[in-house]
């Protein structure tokens, strides 16, 4: 399997996920020229892509599917309260290319096997997924104010996960948000903190993690140094920092590209 973070934050969100033969997007919150140019980087086409997975509602993750979809006639994976929340906002699309999934099902894309999971965040119906093709698997957790057993019990055992480091809690509390913003993204519908997704690296770690992929930075309230160190920090508490290779996603620009 391959992975690559196209692009991350509350910018804009699209990541890339190959199998033997599938290729599928996770989400596609940039215009579609945007993902297509990130794709043709990375060595990918658009034209080969079979799917486009969406986690929600909002626009950093949806932005480009209905262009996407029509362009490249290109299926869209959701589950119904996602599809009622951006059907008015993302143009005409193919009846045939709408592809509604239930919260725990599983999708086959050619060779990759999508398994879909609830997540806690402010949006219609959010889901994180992972993905697994020949006993490899990945799985993507961003835009979640909780980390709890539901969703672990999805991540673990996976071969790289992307996981949600998407502020400080010190600098959104004394940043500038106003008090209901920063209510919302502190609170268990929001977003994770550099300080829970450590705590669950660590945990991943202890159970064989060797790849993270720190994902949907807060512009606002995060440095991406400041999200590496947080991990990285708790890493060597645990003396686990030789086990497992982290990366931060780039706002604008691709990751590197994993052969795992
Ligand atoms: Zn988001
Ligand atoms: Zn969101």
């Amino acid at each position: 399997m391959k992975f690559c973070s196209l692009y991350s934050g509350s910018s804009g969100n699209s990541l890339y996920v190959e199998g033997s033969h599938g290729k599928i997007l996770v989400d596609a919150g940039l215009s579609g020229i945007k993902i297509s140019t990130a794709l043709k980087q990375i060595g990918s086409d658009i034209n080969t892509i079979k799917g486009i997975f969406v986690s929600h509602d909002h626009s950093d993750h949806v932005k480009g599917i209905g262009v996407l979809s029509r362009k490249y006639d290109i299926p869209l994976y959701m589950n119904e309260g996602t599809w009622n929340g951006v059907k008015g906002n993302i143009g005409k699309v193919k009846e045939d290319n709408i592809r509604l999934f239930e919260n725990g099902g599983l999708i086959e894309v050619e060779d990759l096997l999508v398994k879909t999971f609830s997540i806690h965040h402010d949006a219609a119906d959010p889901v994180g997924f992972s993905i697994t093709s020949n006993k490899t698997k990945v799985s993507i957790v961003t835009d979640t104010g909780i980390m709890d057993e539901v969703i672990y019990d999805n991540i673990k055992g996976s071969d790289l996960v992307v996981m949600e480091s998407n502020h400080d809690v010190n600098m959104l509390m004394a940043g500038r948000y106003p008090y209901f913003l920063k209510k919302r993204v502190a609170g268990n519908k929001g977003h994770l903190s550099n300080e829970c997704a450590a705590d669950t690296v660590v945990r991943l770690a202890q159970e064989g993690l060797e790849k993270v992929v720190l994902a949907h930075l807060s512009e606002e309230n995060n440095f991406p140094q400041l999200a590496m160190e947080t991990t990285s920090n708790k890493l060597r508490e645990h003396k686990l920092d030789d086990c497992v290779c982290v990366e931060v996603a780039g706002r604008f620009s691709p990751s590197n590209m994993y052969n795992l």
